[in-house]
């Protein structure tokens, strides 16, 4: 049984295999979580929310984003607007060539990545919307950058953080558990250091 929410924990994805829907989890489950999904446009704001909701599926969608006081509301509104720009550039974000001429400039300072990274990912967590595109990228180029900086915490830190979440979106940790053993011997180790 699951739930509607505009901050879903879950999605339907289509298995061929079985050619059958089946909820995916999109975050780190606690045991007890009652299972959400979403039946719009989640990056929509609230207001364009609740009119397709009403008209397609005739219900006044109650879930904690939708309940929010009109403030919080807009405040949430637009963090999704800019979570949605972001994923219009995750493919360019995708491009390591900006991270390799930050680590060959020392003109630009060393949080040059990391502050905008930081940024995206807070207003992620803070909305709770935990967007494969946004995720994927933004732990990887955090992760590469603390290489870079041969900071091993921060790398295994950033790894550990892309590793649960592959495992929970894709059943694999596509191979970030070998970044969490050994930073340094990833390409990016200490490279802005040379
Ligand atoms: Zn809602």
């Amino acid at each position: 049984m699951t739930h509607d929410s505009c901050t879903p924990n879950a999605e339907l994805h289509w298995d061929l295999d079985s050619m059958s829907f089946t909820v995916r989890a999109v975050r780190d489950l606690q045991p007890d979580e009652q299972i959400t999904i979403s039946y719009c446009d989640i990056y929509m704001p609230r207001e364009m929310r609740r009119r397709e909701l009403q008209l397609k599926y005739k219900f006044l969608c109650t879930c904690p984003s939708c309940a929010l006081p009109d403030a919080e509301s807009a405040r949430s509104d637009q963090r999704r607007h800019l979570l949605r720009m972001e994923i219009y550039k995750a493919d360019s974000l995708r491009d390591d060539r900006p991270l390799r001429e930050w680590a060959s400039n020392p003109a630009l300072p060393d949080n040059h990545i990391v502050k905008y990274g930081l940024k995206i990912l807070g207003i992620m967590e803070e909305e709770g919307l935990y967007e494969e595109e946004i995720w994927s990228v933004h732990y990887a180029r955090l992760c590469k950058v603390s290489c870079a900086l041969g900071d091993r915490e921060a790398a295994r830190g950033w790894a550990k953080k892309a590793a649960v979440m592959m495992t929970v979106y894709t059943g694999s940790d596509g191979g970030w558990n070998k970044v969490v053993d050994d930073p340094e011997k990833t390409e990016w180790w200490g490279i802005r250091l040379d």
